[in-house]
């Protein structure tokens, strides 16, 4: 059968951890995928289950500002050199796909060098972590919406922003937040959030590593100010979180180290076993 060249870029949402969140639309993709471009936070399971061994994968993972990780400019290059080869590229991206994902800057790529694209939805990280944590984000009663949030560069988020947030009638989900957890707590604070507030740390939700962790606002900052969590990690703050102990029905996980390993190599077939 003869390939159009260009081909398309299928930017798919991998879903938080668990092989089993991918949806069927993200499966059939994989399968027929000739070259899947992958994140870090794609778990090396769904690799093993949903690519051919056949299929080239090409590790592209950032690891919060460190370690090994492809500048973005490179990766938009490479999606708009790789769909002038190949009739179906998928750029493999954990959670959902617009949510915290840089998908700006490759869809701007792509464009410019008029390449076809699709995107499929995935299950994103705080819907894995509040449905494996039993914490129903916008229970009546508790809260009147969620807001989903980062505060990974510090001046993100204004002085009257944090007020309003602090009043806590949304839920307040933060991405990307473990290592600013204890700056957020206090302008929440500072704020005039109620001290008693409770929130939840979801560690590797998802995955066979997930590790919930409860606080109260004043409790944290008393006496968890220097507490480490294993990364990804994603904080639901906000009454939603208080029902945790009641609907929770996942047994955390005794094994606190890294589900999602740094990238070992670029360019080459991960294979089983191997780590992404
Ligand atoms: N596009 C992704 C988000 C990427 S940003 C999505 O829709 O989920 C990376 C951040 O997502 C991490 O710092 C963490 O806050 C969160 N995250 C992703 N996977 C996670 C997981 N399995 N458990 C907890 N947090 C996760």
């Amino acid at each position: 059968m003869a390939i159009t060249l260009p081909g398309k870029v299928f930017f798919v949402g991998a879903g938080p951890g668990d092989p089993g969140l991918l949806t069927v639309k993200a499966a059939k993709i994989l399968q027929s995928a000739d070259v899947v471009v992958a994140d870090r936070l794609v778990g090396e399971d769904i690799i093993a289950e949903y690519v051919n061994a056949s299929t080239q994968v090409i590790a592209v993972g950032k690891q919060g500002g460190s370690g090994a990780s492809k500048p973005q400019e490179e990766i938009n290059k490479m999606l708009v050199k790789l769909a002038k080869r190949h009739a179906s590229v998928v750029r493999l991206k954990g959670g959902d796909v617009t949510i915290f994902s840089n998908i700006l800057d490759e869809l701007a790529a792509l464009v410019a060098a008029n390449i076809p694209y699709e995107l499929v939805p995935g299950i994103t990280a705080v819907s894995g972590a509040a449905a494996y944590a039993g914490i129903p984000l916008t229970a009546r009663n508790h809260s009147t919406g969620v807001r989903i949030l980062t505060y990974y560069q510090t001046a993100a988020i204004s002085n009257e922003a944090w007020q309003e947030l602090a009043k806590f009638e949304d839920t307040l989900v933060f991405y990307m937040s473990g290592s600013t957890l204890h700056s957020i707590v206090s302008k929440l604070l500072q704020a005039g959030a109620e001290p008693t507030m409770p929130f939840a740390v979801v560690e590797q939700a998802t995955t066979p590593h997930q590790h919930v962790h409860l606080f109260t606002l004043e409790e944290f900052i008393l006496r968890q100010r220097d507490a480490q969590f294993t990364s990804p990690s994603l904080v639901i703050m906000g009454r939603v979180a208080g029902l945790y102990p009641q609907f929770s029905w996942l047994p955390n996980s005794g094994d606190r180290s890294a589900y999602f390993t740094p990238l070992q190599g670029q360019g080459q077939r991960l294979l089983a076993g191997q780590k992404l």
